[in-house]
């Protein structure tokens, strides 16, 4: 075919592997539940603006810097950072990226994320702790969806390519990292049990 791909949107995902992995993980899962409990500002904040959840967005967003399980999941997400930044091809010469915030959040059964994307940062992501089977993935929009002003649906067995949206599901102990200024929700939960993630942001400096 005399065609070829511009303007690629990258989505990065890899599964955290090496000694001490799924360690790392317990400990995360105790934490974030641990914070769940003790985080009474948070608690208030997801009350107002994550009805039926928990995240630390708004209170403790910095995890990285409150907790040395937290530190150790930056650092073990370093080379992924660095991998997707070079598949990107981004210029970090004399600036590195450095994670800014990290958060936690805690769904139960039919608590949502609508659309949104990370503004003021540049590499964004979340690490997958415990994840019910059949929970809800992660779901990303077409960033040229607005201009497709008279472009006919596309085919139901259309490549992921092609997909307007593309959900990757959220599986724990893997990781997903994007660009910040893509779309992305997650729908509401079907399933019981609470879905555990991390959720981070990097920043260009
Ligand atoms: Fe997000």
């Amino acid at each position: 075919m005399p065609t070829r791909a511009l303007f690629p949107t990258q989505i990065y995902e890899a599964r955290l592997r090496g000694a001490g992995s799924e360690r790392l993980n317990r400990r995360l899962l105790g934490e974030c539940r641990q914070f769940r409990e003790d985080d009474l500002a948070g608690q208030r904040w997801s009350r107002r603006n994550y009805p039926g959840g928990y995240t630390s967005y708004g209170s403790l967003c910095r995890m990285q810097q409150l907790s040395p399980t937290f530190a150790a999941l930056e650092r073990r997400l370093e080379p992924h950072v660095a991998r997707f930044a070079a598949a990107l091809e981004l210029d970090l010469t004399d600036r590195p990226l450095a994670m800014t915030d990290c958060w936690i959040n805690v769904m139960q059964a039919g608590v949502a994320h609508t659309l949104h994307l990370h503004p003021l940062s540049t590499v964004s992501g979340t690490y997958y702790v415990r994840t019910p089977r059949g929970c809800a993935g992660l779901k990303f929009e077409d960033p040229r969806l607005d201009r497709f002003m008279a472009a006919p649906p596309r085919r139901a067995d259309a490549s992921p390519a092609s997909r307007p949206w593309v959900t990757v599901p959220a599986e724990s102990g893997r990781l997903v990292l994007f660009e910040s200024w893509l779309r992305h929700e997650v729908p509401a939960s079907p399933v019981r049990g609470e879905r555990v993630s991390i959720s981070f942001n990097y920043s260009w400096f």
